[in-house]
């Protein structure tokens, strides 16, 4: 899964490496590719696969092609995150589906989790928790005929309408605002 913050850093890093990819349409258009997470038709973007074992698109003999910048739920794996109870403001899960992943070293959770879930990605996280509830609940009162068009303003506002020379945080905020009060007006 590709989330805003993923799809800057990926179009961020990218760029650098391939010559066809100047902004993050380019890298969506490229590497991704849109799915409905919900029934109510939430978009949200998902890197492509390739091959017969449907392996990630980035992924090399060498390994990720995009190290540095791979999304946040790759760098956590297999630390999961999600919204906090009890006034926390996130809480953990641990996938245990691939036991043979769990080998090697010792890794304190604490510093999995210090190492690669930073000050960006936990404002991200929680700014999106809340934007995406609130999206929920207006996709739920938006007429059908609106419907397509409330899915290209939440793909727009949430991967598209973004400078990669500008820092992310503020210009999310910023899309998430407008985004609230266009779908408003499509209920
Ligand atoms: S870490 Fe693996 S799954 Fe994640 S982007 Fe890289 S190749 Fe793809």
């Amino acid at each position: 899964m590709l989330e805003s913050l993923d799809a800057y850093r990926l179009a961020k890093f990218l760029r650098e490496t391939d010559s066809t990819i100047k902004m993050v349409d380019d890298m969506l258009l490229k590497y991704a590719t849109p799915i409905p997470l919900t029934e109510s038709g939430f978009p949200i973007y998902v890197l492509k696969t390739q091959g017969e074992d449907d392996a990630c698109i980035l992924l090399r003999d060498s390994g990720c092609a995009a190290y540095v910048a791979r999304p946040r739920t790759c760098r956590l794996y297999p630390v999961s995150v999600g919204p906090g109870e009890y006034g926390q403001d996130f809480s953990y899960g641990l996938c245990r589906e691939k036991p043979h992943h769990f080998v090697g070293n010792t890794v304190r959770t604490k510093d999995w989790l210090h190492d690669n879930f930073k000050r960006e990605d936990q404002e991200f996280v929680i700014a999106e928790y809340e934007a995406v509830t609130k999206i929920g609940q207006l996709m739920r009162t938006i007429d059908e005929r609106n419907k397509t068009n409330a899915i290209v303003a939440i793909l727009f506002a949430r991967y598209y309408d973004f400078d990669l020379d500008a820092s992310f945080m503020p210009q999310y905020r910023n899309n998430m605002q407008k985004l609230m009060e266009v779908l408003s007006t499509m209920t």
